[in-house]
């Protein structure tokens, strides 16, 4: 997966583009539900999803995110070559999907409680969380409109080193589209790969992140999307040092009561994927870890061991271990020893990797359902 193709169109706009002037917020009376996107809507006087007495609430699916990034006409779409910019008329018809199947998008409050336990969503609705990456103008244009249509809210990941540049929202933007009912949180303050900072480097990332968005949009920043879904075993307890609650990955998997609330599976929705590649893509079960040892982010030589400590029971033959030498892919399936008595997995790193990153992926199949988790090092190359 290209996904370091962002990360030189970003270079390239910042090389090319001069600093707007800032805009200075006024402090609007703020509808922080996304029942704000269409106020005049009976249904959504009632809560999001029913609690009715006699519902019973999901609960072994968890919630899907999605993560999207650009979103252009169909024409302009084809022509590029950035794989994560979708045409129009596919945006349109993925959300369409999702209300048909009745997903309702939910806010980040209602997704952390759902986290801990203190929140349960019931059917017929189902709950998702529709995320946009690096703050695009085109989403103004072009998801924007479909989105309200729709009755769905986003949560928006801005680095404010590009706000204001011609190819990005400006404040003024970023504020109509927060006081309609989407939500605005943080990607970085630069974009700048986290996994090579030092732990001061990353607090003074986060740091001026909630800073410029609190001067502009009046509000705290409590939640990052990882840039290019990088990180290292730093970054989780700088983030917690900053006051945030939770951080976005790029893994695929539902989200569970119990995970790692630092990292936080998406669907990364491109332009290859069919309807049905969609569909498929929010049908992937997580698997949960109750511990694993060395954290995510920490560097890894040849012959390292990880211990990763599985909730629920399995039998060897149900599990598979994977090691991606380059970043997400599946690509080398290893050995490993596990047992069953403790749920414990071992896995040794079998070469030296060649790639700065190094991503295990467990995957569990049992009663015909398969379950997995991603997880991501650094490999010596890193440093
Ligand atoms: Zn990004």
């Amino acid at each position: 997966m290209k996904i370091f193709l962002l990360h030189r169109i970003h270079s390239d706009i910042r090389s090319s583009c001069s600093i707007l002037a800032s805009t200075s917020a006024l402090l609007f009376f703020i509808f922080h539900s996304p029942a704000a996107i269409f106020p005049d809507n009976p249904e959504t006087k009632l809560p999001a999803h029913s609690t009715a007495k006699n519902a019973v609430p999901y609960k072994k699916i968890g919630v899907p995110v999605l993560s999207y990034h650009s979103v252009y006409s169909d024409k302009t779409a084809e022509k590029l070559e950035d794989p994560f910019v979708i045409g129009k008329t596919a945006f349109k018809a993925q959300i369409e999907f999702l209300k048909k199947n009745k997903y309702k998008s939910i806010s980040l409050q209602e997704f952390y409680d759902f986290l801990n336990g203190k929140k349960y969503f019931y059917p017929p609705f189902k709950p998702i969380l529709i995320t946009f990456d690096d703050g695009w103008k085109n989403f103004y244009t072009n998801a924007y409109p479909v989105l309200n249509q729709n009755h769905y809210a986003a949560v928006l990941f801005i680095y404010p080193s590009a706000t204001g540049y011609s190819e990005f929202l400006n404040w003024k933007e970023l504020q109509k589209i927060k006081r309609s009912g989407h939500e605005i949180e943080g990607h970085g303050f630069s974009h700048e790969f986290l996994h090579n900072m030092s732990k001061e480097e990353q607090l003074g990332e986060f740091k001026n992140i909630q800073n410029s968005i609190r001067t502009k949009l009046k509000h705290d920043v409590k939640w990052i999307a990882y840039p290019y879904g990088v990180f290292n075993h730093h970054s989780q307890e700088a983030l917690v040092k900053s006051g945030y609650l939770g951080a976005f990955t790029v893994f695929s998997g539902e989200n569970l009561p119990g995970q790692n609330l630092f990292s936080i599976n998406r669907y990364l929705v491109i332009r290859k994927d069919s309807m049905q590649d969609f569909e498929k893509k929010l049908s992937i079960r997580s698997l949960l870890i109750e511990d694993l040892n060395p954290a995510q982010g920490s560097v890894l030589k040849k012959s390292d061991t990880i211990t990763v400590k599985l909730k629920g029971t399995y039998l060897k033959n149900q599990l598979n271990v994977f090691i991606g030498g380059k970043f997400i892919n599946r690509n080398k399936k290893v050995k490993f020893t596990y047992s069953e008595k403790t749920g414990q997995i071992k896995i040794n790193i079998p070469y030296r990797n060649k790639s700065e990153f190094i991503v295990v992926n467990i995957t569990a199949f049992q009663k015909g359902i398969e379950k997995e988790i991603s997880l991501l090092y650094l490999s010596e190359v890193s440093k």
